[in-house]
C-alpha cells in the first residue's frame, strides 16, 4: 500500500513537525524521553496486526507462535532489568499504560470500596493513587475504592508521621508509594513497617523513577514492596506501556496467589488483546536497560539534574526541597509573582518544554506557582553537567524577561501570552539544538 506521505499527507506533516519540535528544542518534561530507533521499529511493525488474548502458551487465538516468543522475552528481560529472581517475582507486561496497570493492581488485590492511601495529587502524587476533590471524585480509583491521601510537609518531603497517624485510624488495605512530581527518594523501610503494623499491602508505583532504579542510582522498592508497577516510557525510555511486578513468594517465604489475581485483573478483567507491538518494544528496551551503559545513563540523568539544580540555586532560584535526588526539579516561582502557567508558556516560546506544577502551599491546582523540570530526555541527547549551566542560564533569563513582560501587561494571562512573541529579547533566546 501507499506510504503515509501519499496516503495521508496531513498526518505525515504533523508527524514531521512534531519530530522537528522534539529535536529542535529542549525537552524538559520529566515524564518524557526519546526512544531508540529499535523501539520505534517494534512499534511500527507487523506485530500491531496480531490478536493474542491470554498468556504465553495459552491464547484464545491461533497463529501466536512468534508473539509468544516476543512476550516470553519481554517478561524475562523485564525481570532481569531489575535484577529479580524469576522464582520470587513475576511480571505482567500486558497493561496498555501506567494507569491501566495501577487499576489492575487495585482490581486484582482489593475488593470494591476497600481503602487505599496514596500521595495527594497537589503534593506530587498521581491521579490513579486515589485523587478526589471536596466536590468531586475525579479518578476511577476514588470512585470504585475509598481513598485518603497523605501529604508532603512545608519543605516538600512526604510527611511520614502524618501517613502513620492517618493509617492507624483509616486502616487502609493498601498504601501506595510513588509519585509524579517529587524530587526525592522514598523511605521504603518506614512505609513497610507501617504496612506491617496496619496489615496492608505495600504497592510501589515507580513509573517516574524506574530508569534510575534499574540503573542502581535510587533505592529499589523490590526489597520491601508486595507489588510494583511502572510505565515504560518515562525514565525507562521505552514504548508507552505499563508493567506489573508481583511477588510470587511473600517476604515471609510463603507462596502468594498474586500471579493469578493480577493476570486475571489485566485480562479478562480490564483489557482485551495485548498490544504485541508495545510488548516487543518493551522487550527491546529491557535488553538495553540490562546493559552497563544503562547504569551510566541513569547516573548521568541524576548528575545532570543535580547540576541543573545547583546552577539554578546559584542564580537565586528557589527549588522545592532545595535541590533534587533524582531526575525531577520542582521550581518555585513565587518570588517572581509569575504563575507556573505563564512560565510554561514563556518557555514554550523559546522551545523549552516543561509543565506547570503545584508546589507546597499552593491553594489552586489550576494556577500553580511551580514548574516541573526533568533531565531524562536531555541526557538521552548527550547533554552533560556543563550543558546544564547553559540550560539554567536560559531558564533564568527567560523568567526575568517574563517578569518584565508581566510589569508591562499587568497580571492577565491572556495579555501576557499575547506579548510573548513580540518580545525581541525573548526571541533571541530561542533554543535551537542541532
Ligand atoms: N504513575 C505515575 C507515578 C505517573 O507519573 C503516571 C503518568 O504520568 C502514571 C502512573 C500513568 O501513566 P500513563 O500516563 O501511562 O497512564
Amino acid at each position: 500500500s501507499a506510504p503515509l506521505i501519499e496516503q495521508d499527507p496531513e498526518i505525515y506533516e504533523c508527524i514531521q513537525l512534531e519530530m522537528a519540535r522534539q529535536y529542535r528544542g529542549l525537552e524538559m518534561i520529566a515524564s518524557e524521553n526519546l526512544t531508540s530507533r529499535a523501539v520505534m521499529e517494534c512499534l511500527g511493525s507487523a506485530l500491531t496486526n496480531k490478536y493474542a488474548e491470554g498468556e504465553v502458551g495459552s491464547r484464545y487465538y491461533g497463529g501466536t507462535e512468534y508473539v509468544d516468543v516476543v512476550e516470553k522475552l519481554a517478561k524475562e528481560r523485564a525481570l532481569a532489568a531489575f535484577g529479580l529472581n524469576p522464582e520470587e517475582w513475576g511480571v505482567n507486561v500486558q497493561p496498555y499504560s501506567g494507569s491501566p496497570a495501577n487499576m489492575a493492581v487495585y482490581v486484582g488485590l482489593l475488593r470494591p470500596h476497600d481503602r487505599i492511601m496514596g500521595l495527594h495529587l497537589p503534593c506530587g502524587g498521581h491521579l490513579t493513587h486515589g485523587f478526589y476533590t471536596p466536590s468531586k471524585k475525579i479518578s476511577a480509583t476514588s470512585i470504585f475504592f475509598e481513598s485518603m491521601p497523605y501529604h508532603t510537609d512545608a519543605e516538600g518531603t512526604i510527611d511520614y508521621a502524618e501517613m502513620e497517624k492517618t493509617a492507624a485510624v483509616y486502616r487502609p488495605s493498601m498504601i501506595v508509594i510513588g509519585a509524579s512530581a517529587y524530587p526525592k527518594d522514598f523511605d521504603y523501610e518506614r512505609v513497610r513497617k507501617l504496612c506491617d503494623d496496619v496489615n496492608c499491602y505495600m504497592f510501589c508505583d515507580m513509573a517516574h523513577a524506574a530508569g534510575l532504579i534499574a540503573g542502581g542510582v535510587l533505592k529499589s522498592p523490590f526489597e520491601t514492596c508486595d507489588i510494583v508497577t511502572t510505565t515504560t516510557h518515562k525514565s525507562l525510555r521505552g514504548p508507552r506501556s505499563g508493567m506489573i511486578y508481583y511477588r510470587k513468594i511473600a517476604r515471609d517465604g510463603k507462596p502468594t496467589d498474586f500471579e493469578s489475581r493480577i493476570n486475571q485483573a489485566v485480562f479478562p478483567g480490564l483489557q482485551g488483546g495485548p498490544h504485541m507491538h508495545q510488548i516487543a518494544a518493551i522487550a527491546t528496551q529491557m535488553k538495553e536497560v540490562a546493559t552497563p551503559e544503562w547504569k551510566q545513563y541513569a547516573a548521568q540523568v541524576q548528575s545532570n539534574c543535580k547540576a541543573l539544580a545547583a546552577a539554578l540555586i546559584e542564580k537565586g532560584h528557589v527549588l522545592v526541597g532545595n535541590g533534587t535526588e533524582n531526575h525531577v526539579i520542582l521550581w518555585n516561582l513565587r518570588q517572581f509573582e509569575l504563575s507556573g502557567n505563564k512560565v510554561e508558556k514563556l518557555l514554550d516560546k523559546i522551545s523549552i518544554s516543561t509543565n506547570k506544577n503545584t508546589i507546597p502551599g499552593d491553594k489552586n491546582a489550576l494556577t500553580p506557582s511551580g514548574v516541573r523540570l526533568g533531565t531524562p530526555s536531555l541526557t538521552t541527547r548527550g547533554l552533560k553537567e556543563e550543558d546544564m549551566r547553559t540550560v539554567a542560564n536560559f531558564l533564568d533569563r527567560a523568567v526575568k524577561i517574563g517578569v518584565e513582560i508581566q510589569k508591562t501587561t499587568g497580571k492577565l494571562v491572556k495579555d501576557f501570552i499575547a506579548a510573548l512573541p513580540a518580545n525581541e529579547e525573548l526571541k533571541a533566546l530561542r533554543v535551537e539544538v542541532e
